[in-house]
């Protein structure tokens, strides 16, 4: 599967990330079964929670009606230059496991554009689900 479009949309958008409090910079790109797109940086703010890049992508697209997902790309680190190993958080993963089928993929990227694939189960075992 060819990810270098989705690869550099989520490189890109983290150059958005509002992050003045953790200076640590995400970006994502979320593949919907439509085709569609939608990117997502990490929003912070000093009063409430700050909202991760994974969630900002999934509730843009699920505010234009998207349902189904194919995979996620996710890349962050705190220098805008380089890649952490930059894992979905907790709260991100019981998120997107709602809205997500058993083959949906997390695309983990870091530097060298080295690329690690999970499922929800691998970093959600023995989910809550209603
Ligand atoms: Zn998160």
């Amino acid at each position: 599967m060819d990810l270098t479009k989705e690869i550099e949309i989520a490189k890109n958008v983290r150059r958005n990330a509002y992050a003045p409090y953790s200076k640590y910079y995400v970006g994502c790109a979320l593949k919907a079964k439509s085709g569609k797109v939608y990117s997502g940086c990490n929003i912070e703010n000093s009063g409430i929670q700050a909202i991760c890049a994974e969630r900002v992508a999934f509730v843009k697209a699920l505010s234009e009606g998207e349902r189904s997902f194919d995979y996620i790309i996710v890349c962050g680190g705190s220098d805008l230059t380089k890649l952490d190993n930059c894992l979905p958080c907790g709260y991100c993963r019981q998120f997107m496991n709602e809205f997500v089928d058993k083959d949906f993929k997390i695309y983990v990227l870091s530097e060298n554009d080295k690329i690690e694939e999970y499922t929800v189960e691998d970093l959600l075992p023995n989910s809550f689900r209603l």
